[in-house]
């Protein structure tokens, strides 16, 4: 049967060559919820300083592309709010904006014994995954009894882990979205805790099933050990890097090096980059010197300067992010 390349975004289903350069996992907004109790810097609900981070990426990405997406990675019950998510979009023009259910990490919920994940059975909790992206993600971000679906549908599932394990809350959630994928045809992105766990999110979630190849295991730079890497890449999966300028942590030479030699191993058509810029002091806009322009702004210029091969460099921009982000089924939902 005939399958038409789509990538889902808020405003709408499109055409994945039209998505530009991707940034595939950062945070335009956030609104309250338990990573903003852990420290109130997560606090993205400005509108129009998200208009205007979001409007530098656009103009960073017009070097490269015609347009630029931004994956919110924001997922279920972490600070969603849609409706000024959707403002941002409909107020930056050639921006698109693909959003996210799934979960994060088990403390970002702070105490989890009452929370519903640990309540409801993986396929209840599939469903609610599976009803916000083909339905619309819930006004109330999953935070309480009430569902009113907004017409913003997510395009992408998150997955996470802690640092060195994977808790029960977060195996349960990881089932979850492992059904939702295999259900939607929607792709995994996944949060790793310091590069931790990566492997094991691609072998867990293979043996339950999900393609490989719609697997993409996240904020892995952090680990910048090609030979754990490679591991990762021949289980088909994807890696994809961020954490741009978080010199607290290690230098940016560690991600080019990590770039440069993946690259040279044969692994280049398989790595996606985002800044995960989601603190207020990540952001340009709130008067960081660094923000969610970093990838076309920064990154690719340097790796011209240092000898990479611009398709290359082309590939890691555009062209990756526009394949991992299509979606794997038709988008009508069940034919494919
Ligand atoms: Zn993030």
């Amino acid at each position: 049967m005939a399958h038409t390349a789509l990538a889902r975004t808020i405003a709408g289903d499109v055409d994945p060559t039209t998505l530009g350069v991707v940034n595939a996992h950062d945070h335009l907004i956030r609104n309250g919820a338990g990573e903003v109790y852990i420290d109130p810097d997560h606090q993205l609900d400005d509108v129009d300083k998200a208009v205007e981070e979001a409007g530098r990426f656009v103009s960073a990405s017009r070097r490269w592309a015609q347009a630029g997406t931004v994956v919110d990675m924001c997922p279920a019950n972490c600070g969603r709010d849609l409706e000024r998510l959707a403002e941002v979009g409909r107020r930056v023009p050639d921006l698109h904006i693909i959003a996210s259910t799934g979960f994060h990490r088990e403390k970002v919920y702070l105490e989890t014994r009452s929370h519903w994940v640990s309540r409801y059975s993986v396929d209840q909790i599939a469903n609610l995954l599976i009803a916000d992206i083909r339905e619309g993600i819930d006004r109330h971000d999953y935070s309480g009894p009430i569902v009113e679906r907004t017409p913003y549908k997510a395009g992408v599932i998150k997955v996470a882990t802690s640092y060195g394990v994977i808790t029960d809350f977060e195996r349960t959630c990881m089932r979850a979205a492992a059904l939702a994928s295999i259900e939607t045809g929607a792709p995994i992105n996944t949060h790793t805790t310091f590069g931790t766990c990566g492997l094991e999110q691609a072998r867990e979630l293979i043996g339950m099933g999900v393609p490989a190849d719609q697997i993409a295991i996240g904020h892995i730079q952090r680990n910048a050990d090609v030979y754990y890497l490679r591991q990762i890449l021949d289980t088909g999966a994807w890696l994809e890097i961020d954490g741009t300028y978080r010199i607290k942590y290690q230098p940016d030479t560690n991600r080019i090096m990590e770039l440069r030699e993946l690259g040279e191993l044969g692994y280049g058509k398989r790595i996606l980059l985002g800044t995960d810029s989601g603190k207020r002091s990540y952001q340009k806009a709130y008067g960081s010197v660094t923000g969610v322009d970093f990838n076309p702004a920064v990154d690719g210029p340097r790796m011209l300067e240092e000898g990479f091969d611009p398709s290359y460099v082309q590939d890691l921009l555009v062209g990756n992010g526009q394949r991992f982000f299509t979606m794997r089924k038709d988008v009508r939902g069940d034919q494919s």
